[in-house]
């Protein structure tokens, strides 16, 4: 019997229209948990290294982590993966919300996607039957119309549906996959999702999943509960409101926006607006904010809310979470908050990533500033913000005239465009658009996720270690004082030296060796969430989660009876960290790619970055330029992929 996971993956061939249920080895499970863990060793072991992200050959996985399913609070997450169009990589992308679970009880582990439909279609999985249906009435229906279409089609109101809008069928690059209360945004997987001529996947389940040792695990989900309780009743003092507490930042709840407003930057990434947040813009966002918020909702078996249901007159509902209510107010230098969510509701509909495609719109209008974009290319747009954003909304994803070149992304459509556009895409890592922040003083820890970073999206590495030092000594004795998440001891003293001026601030402290730790650990925990499937809201996010390094032995072995404590727990991360690290070597990966925008700080240290990224590679036992040793992968049980790497002359000539 298996414990934990279902054991079972589906593998659909889209080209031939065929369904396979193969049963899994455990021995990968032990290797590599699920979810990122055993998609990475999919897609290293099954798709050709230089496939392209639209050939029939590459990969789309949809996979539950290895404790959705369970009893475990917030495991929720499915794990897509795939190669990015965008940035040409690995791209892995999280989803909440309720499917995950879904696709566990309907008995599978991963849903496998290859080849093309011929047709657009809709897969419909039902326990043990499984269906690819025509969806060509589905074409050009938005992501949340087609989720209730498809559940009213199917007479199932149960059936949890992800599916693609418009932007996802024609392939543009920052196209989601959109599931009722979450979305895997970043990077493509909606393109993808489109390229393979798949609209939308329904699952429903019945079945049940089995636990090794379920008194135990239940009486370890319940001290999560009680923690969850505790630290929503008290906040961490002395940080900002949205790092207080737990889940995603509680931007459905809170309307003070003073800190993302006038520390993130407006426009195409550019310009900070210090004056900003007033009293009275105060009071009409809260008021706007109040009367589109219908109410707080959750993911699937989770005390938190951290989505709400947004309506507003004249259109239909859906779910916003996160910075996403600000990412096109900001871009458009709008004013009004009203804008924001009713473009967040168009764009949700369309399917595109709210964090990237605002900010690709606005690098379309400094463009046009700047001469460099023609009226021509604007034929038709209004002119005042809000209008022009919705036009240029509209073009990008119909990839119609110049929105046809927006589609690719800021990187790829500088690149189309030429003269001189190419320094207007200055805000991307690896191809790829970033947090709008542009800030002073460079911190190490943060220069060492941006630059090394895999997922290519800040929030989903940062978490666990302060942001920032604290003011005082009081303040730092008060944080360390039940800090029971730290992995070592020694983090606490970090907390304790690290000061706001002078010797022992950044960017020298903490110093490149404590730097490695810092990313270190909170890498080890994004690594081990996204294989479990446990949102990062709850564990690798927050300060002073209820998940941690000292807890997520025991739930893993209650729920699976695999034998596992924190050193091998830890070994499990570092073999699936640098798996990864070898996908996206092996398709060019190096370190002139490992390169912050450079505007990101205004201060900004060569010597200090180059051996930041030195002492990162040597601690991780890559070479210097990232790439894996044979050693390091011989010593974490991937011998196979030294051999091939070296087969290639990636690690015998370079590392020469
Ligand atoms: S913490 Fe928030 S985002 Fe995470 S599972 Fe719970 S409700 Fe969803």
């Amino acid at each position: 019997m298996r414990y934990g996971e279902a054991g079972f993956n589906l593998e659909i061939d889209l080209s031939r229209g065929n369904v396979e249920r193969v049963e899994t080895d455990p021995k990968l499970t032990e290797l590599h948990l699920g979810g990122l863990g055993t998609n990475a060793k999919i897609l290293w072991d099954r798709v050709p290294a230089d496939v392209d992200p639209f050939s029939p050959d590459s990969r789309l996985i949809f996979s539950a982590g290895l404790l959705c399913g369970t009893p475990a609070p917030g495991a929720n997450r499915t794990i897509l993966t795939t190669y990015s169009p965008q940035t040409l990589l690995m791209a892995y992308s999280m989803m909440g919300g309720f499917w995950a679970p879904e696709l566990k009880y309907a008995g599978y582990d991963k849903v496998i996607l290859r080849g093309k439909s011929p047709n657009l279609v809709y897969i419909w999985i039902h326990n043990d039957k499984v269906e690819l249906r025509d969806a060509s009435h589905l074409r050009g229906k938005g992501a949340v119309e087609t989720q209730e279409l498809i559940r009213q089609e199917l007479k199932e109101p149960n059936a949890q549906v992800a599916a693609i809008g418009l932007a996802g069928e024609n392939r543009v690059y920052t196209a989601s996959i959109e599931q009722g209360r979450s979305s895997a945004s970043r990077l493509g997987m909606g393109a993808v999702m489109g390229d393979k001529g798949v609209k939308a996947i329904a699952v429903r389940g019945t079945k049940d999943i089995n636990l090794a040792r379920p008194a135990e695990f239940l009486g370890l989900c319940n001290d999560v509960l009680k923690y969850i309780k505790f630290r929503n009743e008290n906040p961490v003092p002395n940080v900002m409101t949205i790092l207080q507490g737990l889940g995603s930042p509680q931007e459905m709840l809170h309307v003070d926006e003073k800190w993302h407003t006038e520390n993130f930057s407006w426009g195409n990434s550019r310009a900070r607006r210090k004056d900003f947040w007033t009293k009275e813009v105060e009071e009409k966002w809260k008021e706007t904010q109040e009367n589109a918020r219908k109410r707080l909702i959750s993911c699937y078996n989770c005390p938190m809310k951290c989505g709400a249901i947004i309506s507003l007159p004249g259109m239909s509902t859906y779910m916003m979470k996160c910075f996403s209510k600000l990412t096109y107010t900001m871009a458009a230098f709008v004013d009004s908050l009203d804008f924001g969510f009713r473009i967040a509701q168009r764009a949700t509909e369309y399917g595109v990533d709210g964090f990237s495609t605002p900010q690709i719109m606005a690098f379309a209008f400094e463009l046009k500033d700047a001469g460099i974009l023609t009226d021509e290319d604007f034929a038709g747009c209004p002119s005042d913000n809000e209008g022009r954003f919705y036009w240029l909304l509209d073009r990008i994803v119909r990839r119609e005239g110049i929105g046809d070149v927006l589609a690719n992304g800021t990187h790829w459509a500088a690149q189309q465009i030429g003269k001189g556009a190419e320094a207007y895409a200055h805000n991307n890592i690896k191809k790829h658009e970033q947090l709008p922040l542009k800030l002073g003083m460079l911190n190490p820890v943060y220069f060492l996720m941006y630059a090394t970073g895999e997922k290519i999206n800040i929030t989903q590495i940062e978490g666990q270690f302060p942001q920032s030092p604290f003011a005082t000594m009081e303040e730092r004795e008060d944080f360390i004082k039940d800090w029971i998440q730290v992995p070592d001891e020694k983090f606490k003293q970090i907390v304790l030296d690290w000061e706001m001026r002078g010797e022992r601030s950044n960017p020298y402290y903490p110093t490149p060796e404590m730097s490695c730790d810092i990313v270190d650990w909170q890498e080890k925990m994004h690594y081990i969430d996204d294989a479990l499937g446990v949102c990062a809201g709850l564990s690798s996010f927050p300060l002073k989660p209820p998940y941690h390094i000292h807890n997520y032995p025991h739930f893993i072995s209650a729920a699976t009876g695999i034998d596992v404590d924190e050193a091998g727990l830890t070994r499990v991360y570092k073999r699936n960290r640098t798996l990864v690290r070898s996908i996206n070597v092996r398709r060019g990966l190096r370190r002139a790619d490992e390169v912050p925008p450079e505007d990101h700080w205004r201060k900004r240290f060569p010597e200090l970055e180059a051996k930041l990224l030195d002492e990162y590679y040597k601690f991780k036992g890559w070479d210097n330029q990232g790439i894996p040793t044979k050693e390091a992968l011989q010593e974490l049980d991937l011998g196979y992929v030294a051999e091939d790497l070296e087969q290639r002359g990636i690690i015998k000539n370079e590392q020469d």
